[in-house]
């Protein structure tokens, strides 16, 4: 897994507005009740997919802290 030591991480500006959920190719990243997107680490694979596709570029990748896959 090329990118298992990244991990997408969401600041609290995120607009809800599900680009990040819609190209995530794990689904690890839902938009809660149209407020924020929340990420589930243990299904990131640390792709940078939604971190790209971020319009208000509040996806940043940082280095994993835990073992989860
Ligand atoms: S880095 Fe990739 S796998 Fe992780 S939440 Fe973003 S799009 Fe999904
Ligand atoms: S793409 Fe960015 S602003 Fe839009 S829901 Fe995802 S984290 Fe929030």
């Amino acid at each position: 897994m090329p990118h298992a030591r990244k991990l997408a991480v969401v600041s609290k500006e995120c607009v809800a507005c599900e680009c990040c959920m819609k190209v995530c190719p794990k689904g690890a990243i839902v938009v809660d009740r149209g407020m924020k997107a929340v990420l589930s680490p243990a299904r990131c694979i640390g792709c940078g997919k939604c971190a790209a596709a971020c319009p208000a570029g509040v996806i940043t990748m940082s280095q994993r802290k835990d073992n989860a896959q």
